[in-house]
């Protein structure tokens, strides 16, 4: 199963969005459905699943900056809007999804949240002025465009030989341990920002990385880029936001993964899972 959040089913329509009249167009369209959050997370709809309503109905309860333009799925198009209240768990209603639909919810969340941080120029604090369906906002006052931010994230299976090291962070499930992982800094590379992760929480030292896989992570909004690394042996030193860090033989990441993690979040919710499978079928 691929992992959730990737494989959308939207075409983004960047070529289009720009025309004020084409998005126009998409919300006189019957077949365009609004999906309808608050707080970044999917309200109810009448059967429990995430709430889709038609683009007169958000219209008359859309908070700032109204309807934003998500993409077409089939030709049909996607909105999402910040209505008031009492939304579902947004990781629980991720899971359950169907994937094309939790590709949809994590853009929806990632736009609306940058939206709701963008709201005023981060230049000079005018009002933005939205524009290409609200994938773009301008400022009228200083001029300076902004765009939706994703913020790349270095993800990693840290191992030498037959073990791997794996972190655990305060208040995480008792028994709980994961691939590390943090964000990518100016001036690096993806290799770089992944030795200099490793070797910030545990201080080994990474000697080879090779990328796996990437997933979207809208929370609110980062690229989790997956690597399998290799480190110099040594003792890991729990630092930087971990509480620990320790090695974890075949046999010990085999039950963390088939008993603790399966208890977390099941195996296509994260890209962390995926570089532990890799690795164990290495
Ligand atoms: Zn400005």
């Amino acid at each position: 199963m691929d992992l959730t959040f990737t494989r959308s089913p939207l075409d983004h329509a960047g070529l289009f969005r720009g025309d004020p009249d084409w998005i126009d167009g998409l919300m006189a369209d019957p077949s365009a459905r609004v999906l309808a959050l608050s707080g970044g997370a999917p309200l109810p709809g009448p059967d429990g699943a995430p709430l889709a309503l038609t683009v007169p109905e958000a219209q008359a309860r859309a908070l700032p900056p109204g309807l934003v333009f998500l993409g077409l799925e089939d030709g049909a198009p996607w909105f999402a809007a910040t209505v008031e209240g009492e939304a579902l768990d947004f990781r629980r209603a991720a899971m359950t999804a169907p994937p094309g639909l939790a590709a949809i919810m994590g853009r929806a969340r990632s736009m609306l949240m940058w939206h709701g941080r963008r709201r005023f120029c981060s230049n000079c604090g005018a009002e933005n002025t939205v524009r290409d369906g609200g994938a773009r906002l301008v400022c009228p006052s200083c001029g300076m465009e902004h765009f939706p931010r994703t913020d790349p994230s270095v993800i990693m299976l840290a191992h030498h030989g037959d073990r791997a090291v794996l972190g655990r962070q305060p208040g995480w499930p008792e028994g709980m341990y994961a691939t590390l992982a943090g964000f990518m800094e100016p001036g690096e590379t993806i290799e770089e920002a992944c030795a200099r992760e490793v070797f910030e929480e545990t201080g080994l030292r990474v000697t080879a990385a090779r990328y796996v896989a990437s997933q979207p992570w809208p929370f609110p909004s980062s690229l989790m880029i997956g690597l399998i690394a290799e480190v110099a042996d040594g003792a890991p030193v729990a630092r930087d936001d971990l509480e620990d860090a320790r090695w974890f033989t075949r046999a010990e990441t085999r039950v963390l993964y088939e008993d603790v993690m399966a208890r977390w979040a099941p195996p296509h919710f994260s890209v962390s899972r995926l570089l532990i499978e890799t690795w164990l079928k290495m």
